[in-house]
């Protein structure tokens, strides 16, 4: 795992850096991440908001949030520009964010820490054994590293 991990929209004109490694990554394999990405699941890494430096442009809220499962409003943010979504906003908590690991510069960088609604998951999708997954969601308090836990609480209490 590398210190800090860049990333970028497709056009260019969104840079990012994430100052640490992020808390944890999750590989969502729901109906609402099939939908929004156009693809089998998304690749969220859970970082604080403030250690996401914008090396340049600044990604955009949608007009709209889209649907969760939680019924929390979910505000993706894309670039202006190309629109790449570059990260998410769930539940309006302004100090998380969910980077989409597939804009990194490296996205093996970062490999799922869990399965989360694999219910719904894409039959021909084949998980790692070791790996947690759960059909819906999980439990944090169970399955975060301690220090992820407490940069969490730091980061929204
Ligand atoms: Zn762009
Ligand atoms: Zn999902």
């Amino acid at each position: 795992m590398v210190d800090t991990l860049e990333g970028g929209c497709a056009c260019g004109a969104v840079r990012y850096r994430l100052t640490s490694a992020p808390m944890f990554v999750h590989c969502c394999h729901c109906l609402d991440c099939q939908r929004q990405t156009g693809s089998a699941f998304v690749l969220n890494a859970l970082i604080e908001t403030d250690r996401i430096t914008l090396l340049a442009g600044k990604p955009e809220p949608v007009p709209v949030p889209v649907p969760t499962d939680s019924k929390r409003p979910h505000d993706i943010y894309r670039c202006p520009k190309c629109q790449t979504a570059v990260w998410s906003d769930y539940g309006r908590r302004p100090a998380l964010r969910f980077v989409r690991i597939g804009t990194l510069d490296d996205p093996t960088a970062l490999k799922p820490d869990v399965h989360i609604y694999t219910r719904s998951k894409q039959p021909w999708v084949a998980l790692p054994e070791d790996v947690p997954a759960f059909a819906e969601y999980y439990d944090m308090q169970k399955l975060w590293p301690a220090a992820s836990l407490a940069r969490r609480r730091a980061a929204v209490g």
